[in-house]
């Protein structure tokens, strides 16, 4: 079995999972590794004579590969299976947009105790027909579901929307001003203070282990498992912390800042526009309900508009980039080299979860200390990772602002570099045990989903970043209301 994650990815954790369980259940494996274009994919797919390929991604524009891979094994009359898994992977996107690319069998296998199965009856001569007949079926279902919910789910044309904004009260607020405006640096950040900050949760579910910390270690089922992984991690954790085998760097600014529709504009001393920063909003049309209509809500709307007396007072935006991901590479191929997957991918989960301890310390100290808006907050972990303070820090690629090009707008303005960050040309950051975002202060800023938008805001975007529509449309792919193919409007649409 060939497994590789996509070019412009990064995406490791469950392929080398899946990896493993397969070598255990007596496959062989040719793992590619990260980032790797389509033609090196089919290439050693044909020199190594394996009888299946599984692709592997997490972000929006590695489901463009993944098609593209499809494409290419079509054209180049390639007959093995195709596996499709990761994160934003799904069995609707499998099937609407994958599937009917290649006339071979492809799968949609999110976890990695689902591999050996699927791999196992496409590989059975006497059973794959009949799975064949199962899958296309499943994606016909997948495919009618998808157009059916398309069709059903009106959007309002981007002016009314924007009209339907998030009402808060900008003449009664005054916004808080950071104590320390500008952007500040933060290497070599202690890893035993980060290690006591560590959201376990997580971590269990990035091993397939489902239920929440602590309770998980009690559980009758994965109990024993969980407790057995856990020692194991914080082994692993003693040896980090006490060798100081990863490096741990943040970054994080703020930015005098106000809103104008649906952009947020960073704005200079002498009152020049220093940047345009859109940020997506709602288009579904919202209905009116007993508690009035809901808003169509975008992040913009969390920062004081142009011409109201919070923005002349001054409102401000803030970013972060932060990584404990500095070393980890040279952790792993140690335990490569010794044969040992497991604790290479321990390693890397372990650094994953760094990373998140790092960007939720380092917001907590941004909302006592840099910011200081929440001098006198005293959260304990528990209430920190319950998210109980005030502020938010939405994550480019994420429901409220799924739109991955934003990280460059933030690297840039941080300088994420100057710590060793950077991003590939799909926006994924490297090192992987990374985490980015913008800092919101206001009261009432929360999170959502941005949900399908129409061809107007698509234009609208594609024009504030500077880039053509039809690329900005495969940026934004996962929440077009519309079926850019077909150049118009879904029925229903705008
Ligand atoms: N404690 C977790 C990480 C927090 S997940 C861990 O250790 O893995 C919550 C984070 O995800 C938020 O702080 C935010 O950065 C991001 N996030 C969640 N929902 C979001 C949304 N709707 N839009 C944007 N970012 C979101």
């Amino acid at each position: 079995i060939l497994l590789a994650t996509v070019k412009g990815d990064v995406h490791d954790i469950g392929k080398n999972i899946v990896g493993v369980v397969l070598q255990c259940n007596g496959f062989e494996v040719v793992d590619l590794g990260v980032m790797v274009p389509t033609e090196t994919i089919l290439e050693r797919a044909r020199e190594e004579g394996v009888d299946a390929i599984g692709l592997s991604g997490l972000i929006t524009p590695s489901l463009d590969h993944m098609v593209h891979v499809a494409t290419e094994m079509e054209r180049l009359g390639f007959e093995i299976p195709l596996l499709i898994g990761g994160a934003t992977t799904s069995t609707t996107h499998t099937a609407v947009k994958i599937a009917p690319r290649f006339s071979g069998t492809v799968a949609h296998v999110n976890d990695a105790s689902r591999a050996v199965g699927t791999l196992s009856r496409l590989l059975d001569p006497k059973d794959r027909d009949a799975y064949r007949i199962e899958l296309d079926e499943a994606h016909r279902v997948a495919r009618e579901r998808f157009e059916g919910k398309r069709a059903a789910t009106p959007l309002v044309d981007l002016d009314a929307a924007t009209a339907n904004r998030v009402a808060l009260d900008w003449d009664g607020y005054r916004p808080p001003t950071p104590a320390h405006p500008g952007v500040h640096r933060i290497e070599g950040w202690p890893l035993a203070e980060l290690r006591e900050r560590i959201d376990w949760t997580p971590f269990f579910s990035a091993w397939e282990l489902a239920g929440s910390y602590p309770a998980i270690l009690e559980d009758p089922v994965v109990g024993e498992q969980a407790r057995a992984l856990l020692a194991d991690a914080n082994a692993l954790l003693d040896r980090i912390v006490d060798e100081d085998l990863l490096t741990a760097n943040a970054v994080f600014g703020f930015w005098p800042a106000r809103s104008i529709g649906n952009a947020v504009e960073l704005v200079d001393p002498d009152g020049s526009v220093q940047e345009t920063i859109p940020f997506l909003r709602q288009q579904f049309a919202r209905k009116d309900s007993a508690r009035g209509r809901q808003p169509n809500r975008s992040l913009a709307d969390f920062i004081a508009p142009a011409g109201s007396a919070a923005a002349e007072h001054g409102d401000w935006v803030g970013g972060f980039a932060v990584t404990a991901g500095i070393g980890l590479e040279a952790l792993t191929a140690e335990f490569h080299a010794a044969h040992d997957d497991y604790h290479a991918i321990l390693a890397q989960a372990l650094a994953d979860r760094l990373a998140e301890a790092l960007a939720e310390r380092l917001h907590q100290r941004v909302r006592t200390e840099f910011w200081g808006y929440a001098p006198e907050e005293d959260l304990d972990n528990d209430a920190l990772i319950a998210e109980s303070f005030r502020g938010i820090r939405p994550a480019p690629g994420y429901p409220a602002c799924p739109d991955h090009p934003a990280k460059r707008t933030l690297f840039r303005l941080l300088d994420a570099p100057a710590i060793g960050m950077s991003l590939t040309e799909s926006c994924a950051m490297l090192p992987t045990a990374a985490v980015s975002g913008w800092y919101f202060s206001h009261p009432e800023s929360a999170y959502f989903g941005v949900g399908r938008i129409g061809p107007d805001q698509v234009a609208f975007w594609a024009e504030t970043v500077g880039m053509s529509v039809e690329e900005a449309e495969r940026w934004l792919a996962p929440n077009l209301g519309y079926d850019p193919a077909a150049g118009t409007p879904a029925k229903g649409g705008a």
